[in-house]
């Protein structure tokens, strides 16, 4: 008979042996074939919810208890890594519930685990951890973090502003401003306190505000901007090749003036027209554009990569050869290009960068949102 004592003395895993848990199942569910991420927003926090499921069993009527002492397990020694598995709610119901247990007897378990934690350590010897950000502030909040290919970095943890932005004052984009900032502090700690090499961001809200985000990503560590693929639903980083349909035309109509006019087209048009409606007549141009611009451009890596640098190269080529006061940025395009513009503005070099929020209801459809 066990010792009753004995059982009610359940010990709880220590910092390490719950990271080290997390770690080697990539914080990915370990039952054969899910591989869902554990990490997910419930009411607009971010948590973990990784189950971490014995297989063999503590309780005395739990599943596969009985094997407690045919597999040389104590009462302690159950509680180790070796006898639990990440699992989602999911999984770790199917294998504990009376009706299916019996389907996993402790061998089948055991295997599966050293198969889902062989799978994770092939990635790479040495594959990077990262910190995901999450910035979607349109379109409701996001729940799960749905990847068009096998996640590249280990996952361990996530900062996420999914509040609904829609107070379009000079107020408003002032709180959006220190809600980055805040965000973004919130982002750094968490890369300290778990060592991670990689940020990997998730952007999908206003364009001021992404790139205002941008602007603040200090190269601490490197990052993989995703892009949302609006067609098939999951976000997408790298891919096989560029988009070979990209070819960038630049224009520009310099007469010396104060201020810059920068207009971006990639997934609309920014039409001249609607930027003299914010700014009259008295400015320098440069057009930076694809060729028919539309919202399905631009969903790779390499291809923002390109435009940002392209973008960057121009405008600092044009600053050299005059002392601009202002930098108006008008912008159509996708999320994660705008993240990379961001990154590329240098504060000490660039004269001020004024960013505008467009809207084709509202008169003048650009609106002055914020600096950086
Ligand atoms: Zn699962």
């Amino acid at each position: 008979m066990a010792n009753s004592k004995e059982e009610r003395k359940r010990r709880d895993l220590t910092a390490a042996e719950n990271y080290h848990l997390w770690v080697v199942s990539g914080g990915m569910c370990s039952f054969d074939g899910c591989k869902k991420k554990l990490i997910e927003s419930t009411s607009g926090e971010l948590t973990n919810v990784g189950i971490k499921a014995h297989i063999i069993g503590h309780a005395k009527s739990s599943a596969r208890h009985e094997y407690m002492e045919k597999y040389g397990f104590t009462y302690e020694t159950l509680e180790n890594v070796e006898n639990l598995m990440l699992m989602c709610y999911d999984h770790s119901k199917i294998i504990d519930d009376k009706k299916t247990r019996d389907q996993f007897p402790p061998d089948i378990l055991f295997a599966m685990k050293e198969k889902h934690e062989k799978w994770v350590s092939s990635w790479s010897v040495d594959k990077k951890k990262s910190i995901a950000l999450i910035h979607k502030r349109m379109g409701g909040p996001l729940f799960d973090i749905e990847y068009d290919s096998p996640a590249p970095y280990i996952l361990l943890d996530a900062v996420e502003d999914q509040t609904v932005f829609d107070d379009f004052t000079p107020e408003g984009w002032e709180e959006g401003k220190k809600s980055n900032e805040i965000l973004y502090q919130k982002f750094i700690e968490k890369i300290k306190e778990k060592e991670a090499k990689v940020g990997e961001i998730f952007p999908l809200s206003a364009i001021p505000l992404l790139i205002h985000l941008g602007s603040l990503l200090t190269d601490t560590v490197s990052y993989s901007i995703y892009q949302f693929d609006r067609e098939k639903g999951f976000w997408v980083s790298e891919n096989p090749g560029v988009n070979k349909d990209i070819v960038l035309t630049v224009k520009k109509d310099i007469k010396d003036c104060d201020d810059l006019a920068v207009l971006v087209s990639i997934s609309g048009k920014v039409k001249m027209n609607s930027v003299k409606e914010v700014l009259g007549e008295e400015f320098d141009s440069l057009c930076v554009e694809v060729d028919d611009p539309d919202v399905k451009k631009v969903l790779y890596r390499e291809d923002v990569i390109n435009i940002q640098a392209k973008l960057k190269y121009e405008i600092e080529k044009l600053m050299q050869h005059q002392d601009y006061n202002k930098i108006h940025l008008f912008y159509a395009g996708p999320a994660g290009l705008a993240i990379e513009i961001g990154r590329g503005i240098n504060p000490k070099m660039w004269s001020e960068v004024c960013l505008y929020e467009y809207n084709k209801r509202w008169t003048p459809k650009y609106q002055y949102a914020l600096s950086i």
